[in-house]
C-alpha cells in the first residue's frame, strides 16, 4: 500500500489525506455505533494525527457526551452528513479515527480488533484470527498513557 491514500465524504465538498498508514483497523460492534452507522457495525482506522490532514472544505463537529466530563468528537461533512473521523476526548487525543469507509481505496482494510462482540448482530461472523472484546479494555495500545481511562475510545 502506497502513501498518501485520500479520501471523502459522499457529495465531495469535504476531501483528506492520510501519509501513513492506519496504527490499527478496527470494527465495533457497539449499539451507539450501530446507531451511528445506520448499520450492524462501524470501522476505523487510527491515524496519527500528524499523517491526517483535511485537504478540501470544512468538517463540522457533533460533540456526543460519553461520560458527565468527556466528549466525542464527531466530524461530518454539513452538505451531505457522511461521517469522516472521530477524536476521543477532544484535541489533546494524539490520533484521528478515521471512518474508513471514506477511503477512496477500500480494498486493502481489514479490521484486525472486534469491540463490543456482545451487542453484535447475530449474522455478524468474526474471523477466527481477529481480536475479539466483549466489551472493550481500559486501556489501548494506540492510546498514549495521558489519555487512558476515556471510556469509548473505541467508537
Ligand atoms: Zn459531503
Ligand atoms: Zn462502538
Amino acid at each position: 500500500m502506497n502513501f498518501p491514500q485520500s479520501g471523502g465524504c459522499q457529495c465531495g465538498a469535504v476531501r483528506y489525506e492520510i501519509t501513513a498508514p492506519p496504527v490499527t483497523v478496527y470494527a465495533c460492534h457497539c449499539t451507539e455505533c450501530q446507531t451511528q452507522s445506520g448499520t450492524a457495525f462501524a470501522m476505523a482506522a487510527v491515524i496519527p494525527q500528524a499523517s491526517f490532514r483535511v485537504t478540501q472544505g470544512t468538517p463540522q463537529m457533533f460533540a456526543r457526551k460519553t461520560s458527565p466530563t468527556k466528549v466525542m468528537e464527531c466530524w461530518f461533512c454539513p452538505a451531505c452528513g457522511t461521517r469522516l473521523y472521530h477524536v476521543p476526548g477532544g484535541a489533546a487525543y494524539p490520533n484521528r479515527n478515521i471512518k474508513p469507509g471514506t477511503l477512496d481505496d477500500t480494498s486493502w482494510l481489514k479490521p484486525t480488533t472486534h469491540f463490543w462482540t456482545r451487542s453484535a448482530q447475530t449474522w455478524v461472523v468474526i474471523p477466527d484470527d481477529a481480536v475479539r472484546y466483549e466489551t472493550q479494555p481500559e486501556t489501548l495500545p494506540w492510546v498514549p498513557t495521558t489519555s487512558r481511562g476515556l471510556p469509548s475510545v473505541a467508537n
